[in-house]
């Protein structure tokens, strides 16, 4: 079946997202926009994650637990995964990885954690804009081990990118590579033939409700549960 997915959308715990990105809102917008699953990829964290699960569950949307990683060497990394617990353990490991810097709200913007009922149930106190300690060739492996799936965000993007950060497309054992709604496929490609062979998924990246992503990009997928969907990622055949 054609599933219609937007697999890279941020919630009011990132600071650069809008406060209004609750998990009521960007469920109910997803289902008015007629997506099929999304997933959740706040920067560094997975802490809005359990209440969007139940959230979409009620309302009868497929959401995927994920999280958008930023390695130490300032590449943006979507990481997915099959279940909430692997999701939140991959938490805790990125935790303890990241900057003691505090988080300034009116500087960065506020880091919202919302329970299942949409309301506030606190903030993360710092900062989830820093680069983490992990490096990239480290991601996939740590997120694999979670039964999860990654791959790089936006490589057409001039700043933390791959293509940015390491002014290539690394062949490090990556099945699919993200670019924006907007970026050109084909000039990437002749620039990078990696990505030829590549799955190739476009997301929207949203911050604001508005940019959550229409009912445009599918896979093919016998049924739309992040388990399924995850597995085709790592066996490159999305
Ligand atoms: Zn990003
Ligand atoms: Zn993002």
């Amino acid at each position: 079946m054609k599933v219609f997915y937007d697999l890279h959308i941020h919630s009011c715990l990132s600071p650069c997202a809008d406060d209004d990105m609750t998990p009521y809102n960007i469920v109910n917008m997803a289902k008015l926009k007629g997506l099929d699953i999304i997933a959740l990829t706040d920067h560094n964290s997975c802490k809005n994650c359990p209440a969007l699960v139940e959230v979409a569950r009620k309302a009868g949307l497929n959401a995927v637990p994920g999280m958008e990683l930023c390695t130490s060497e300032e590449c943006h990394v979507i990481c997915l995964f099959p279940t909430l617990e692997a999701a939140m353990e991959f938490d805790a490991f990125v935790e303890g990885k990241l900057p003691p810097i505090t988080n300034n709200p009116e500087v960065f913007g506020t880091q919202i954690i919302m329970d299942k009922n949409d309301d506030v149930s606190g903030h993360v106190p710092i900062l989830l804009a820093a680069a983490s300690s992990i490096s990239i060739d480290e991601v996939a492996r740590q997120v694999r081990k979670l039964g999860g799936a990654s791959f790089p965000a936006h490589i057409d993007r001039p700043s933390f990118s791959v293509i940015s950060s390491l002014g290539t497309v690394p062949d490090i054992g990556f099945t699919a590579f993200e670019i924006s709604p907007r970026g050109k496929v084909r000039e990437l490609g002749l620039k990078y033939p990696l990505i030829r062979e590549k799955t190739i998924i476009y997301n929207s990246d949203a911050h604001s409700l508005g940019d959550i992503g229409e009912r445009e990009r599918w896979v093919e997928l016998d049924s739309p549960s992040p388990e399924i969907l995850i597995e085709k990622l790592n066996y490159g055949c999305l």
